[in-house]
């Protein structure tokens, strides 16, 4: 397979010190990390909305993050549209924006450290080799070695995650059974998500990950990866998705229109109203900058809906949206 990433690595030219005692947080920080795949759609855009004002309400910091550490997914110049759609909204993040296309020794320090503490091994596996356990890696089974092997975290037999969300409650994980050993890094020579989010986010002195729910099965082995690099668990919370099915998420259809941000306060008001949020906290506020700040103060997060959105064909839900809403002002650009 042709090295998308880079040539593998074992061995960086990094220190394997551990740092994870200059990670501790000293405050509280949120975030917003969007994937630049396309542009900002109003699914991505709740949880932007929802994670800044958990933060700004509580008083915490906001960080930023381009996650484009998938260059096959990348899309040239989404990050840079993206960007641009929260400055119009008025969403700023504190400090520099962090890329994750530029924290490959970061991760290749974490790396190397759980490689270290025999969290992490070498991976000559190839998709068809474990096809027969429905694609997940429980022992070494390949028939030969390659040229450009994995690294894969190592999960235990009976090793299971429980935490608890502060939107959905108590979870868990049978993460060896439904999961089992993850990939690190890819054979095309990639960071893998898991990986590179654990490290960012204490990086950056994340302590609440707001997030769309789409992430909660992610959790877990964020989670393991924490416990094993010695770094804190933030408290997570799952937002809502905004499905048109049951189990369908909106992303071919709705959720997939580029936001209007042009038009940013009638987008914040349905997405406060997504958000469940008080109806009346925002009547009569016409400018971006009141807005924002009523949002911020009426903010309850014991409010935040705890099951996905369903909008579409049909009376919506109570509390919910109607398609012909959404795409106005959501429309397309
Ligand atoms: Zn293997």
């Amino acid at each position: 397979m042709h090295a998308i990433c880079g040539d593998f690595s074992l061995n960086s030219s990094s220190n394997l010190k551990d740092d994870s005692a200059s990670m501790a947080p000293t405050a509280h920080y949120g975030r917003f990390a969007p994937s630049p795949t396309g542009p900002l759609h109003a699914g991505s855009l709740l949880a932007a909305f929802g994670s800044w004002l958990h933060a700004r309400h509580g008083g915490a910091g906001w960080r930023l993050r381009v996650e484009d550490v998938d260059p096959p997914r990348t899309v040239a110049g989404a990050a840079a549209a993206q960007l641009r759609t929260l400055h119009h909204v008025g969403l700023h993040g504190d400090g520099a924006v962090m890329w994750q296309s530029q924290r490959g020794p970061a991760y290749q320090q974490a790396l190397d450290t759980l490689l270290l503490r025999g969290h992490a091994f070498i991976c000559h596996c190839s998709r068809s080799d474990l096809a027969g356990n429905g694609g997940i890696h429980h022992a070494c089974v390949a028939r030969a070695p390659r040229p450009d092997p994995a690294v894969r975290f190592r999960v235990p037999p009976g090793t299971r995650i429980a935490f608890d969300d502060s939107v959905r409650g108590s979870q868990s994980q049978e993460v060896h059974a439904t999961v089992g050993d993850f990939v690190l890094r890819r054979a095309d020579g990639c960071w893998a998500y898991q990986l590179a989010v654990v490290v960012d986010d204490a990086a950056q002195g994340v302590t609440e990950v707001v997030r769309g729910a789409d992430l909660l099965d992610s959790t877990a082995r964020q989670i393991l990866l924490q416990q094993a690099l010695g770094l804190p668990v933030p408290r997570y919370w799952h937002l809502p998705l905004l499905l048109d099915a049951p189990g369908h998420k909106l992303s071919k259809s709705l959720a997939a229109l580029p936001v209007d941000s042009s038009r940013p306060v009638p987008v914040l008001r349905q997405l406060w109203q997504l958000l469940g949020q008080a109806p009346t906290a925002l009547d009569g506020i016409d400018a971006l900058p009141a807005l924002l700040a009523a949002a911020r103060q009426a903010f309850d997060p014991t409010r935040l809906p705890r099951s996905d959105i369903l909008i579409g064909a049909g009376p919506p839900p109570a509390g919910a949206l109607s398609a012909p809403m959404l795409q106005n002002p959501l429309s397309p650009t």
